[in-house]
């Protein structure tokens, strides 16, 4: 006997029988779908959460004396899920007066290794050692790599790279805590906080010192080869 048929028995004897009612749209219990669709958006709201937080802080930043001679902080700019990761020394005067990092001519340079090796720079995230310009672009001074170490391992820790690029000496010799020469640092890959480095010559140096592009180009290589390894 069907279930229809079976409760127009029971009514006819008189029997009330409690059937569930529809549950609204809004009472319908969630699909798995439903649920990993809230986790995704609650988690990336707060990653966004966390970048707002984070480019803030950087810009208010008077943790050391470079905030009194800075024109603005320069944070990072490109793509804050990118695979690529690009680390420079610190804004130079350009950068200072633009906000923006590498858009001087060593800038142009960087954005022509990137190209030659299939990538925009809005593919890739690029930022400094120090958010602030310098002052003559001096090389960093150790309280200041100190203070502003804490806004690289944030983003770094918000983007999950794949690889990062080490530009130039004291970008690599800052993350890999090391005095060794770039020519022993580069043509290896390191790590930094489980993330494989390789490190490359400035474009500033390859401006001065066209025969060490050749290096330049080896090491882009080596570092589209460990990309392609991570991704296994
Ligand atoms: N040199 C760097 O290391 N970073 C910049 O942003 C510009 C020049």
């Amino acid at each position: 006997m069907d279930n229809a048929l079976r409760l127009q028995y029971l009514e006819a004897m008189g029997i009330d029988v409690w059937v569930p009612r529809a549950l609204e749209p809004s009472e319908q219990p969630l699909s798995s779908e439903d649920l990993i669709d809230h986790a995704e958006s609650e988690t990336s709201a707060s990653i966004t959460d966390c970048w707002n937080e984070l480019q803030a802080e950087v810009v208010n930043c008077t943790k050391c004396p470079l905030c009194k001679t800075r024109a603005q902080t320069v944070f990072g700019s490109g793509n804050k899920q990118a695979d690529w990761m690009i680390v420079g020394e610190a804004p130079g005067q350009h950068e200072d007066e633009e906000g923006l990092p590498f858009v001087g001519k060593a800038g142009l340079l960087l954005t022509e290794m990137l190209r030659a090796i299939s990538l925009t720079r809005e593919e890739v995230f690029i930022t400094n050692i120090l958010k602030c310009r310098p002052p003559n672009n001096r090389d960093p001074l150790a309280g200041e790599v100190e203070s502003c170490n804490d806004y690289l391992l944030r983003q770094l820790k918000l983007i999950q790279p794949k690889i990062i690029l080490a530009v130039g000496r004291i970008a690599a010799q800052t993350l890999l805590k090391t005095d060794e020469p770039l020519s022993r640092l580069r043509g290896k890959v390191h790590t930094f906080n489980n993330t494989p480095v390789v490190v490359v010559y400035h474009p500033a140096y390859l401006l001065r010192s066209l025969p060490e592009k050749r290096k330049a180009w080896l090491d882009l290589q080596l570092a589209i080869q460990t990309v392609k390894e991570c991704e296994g």
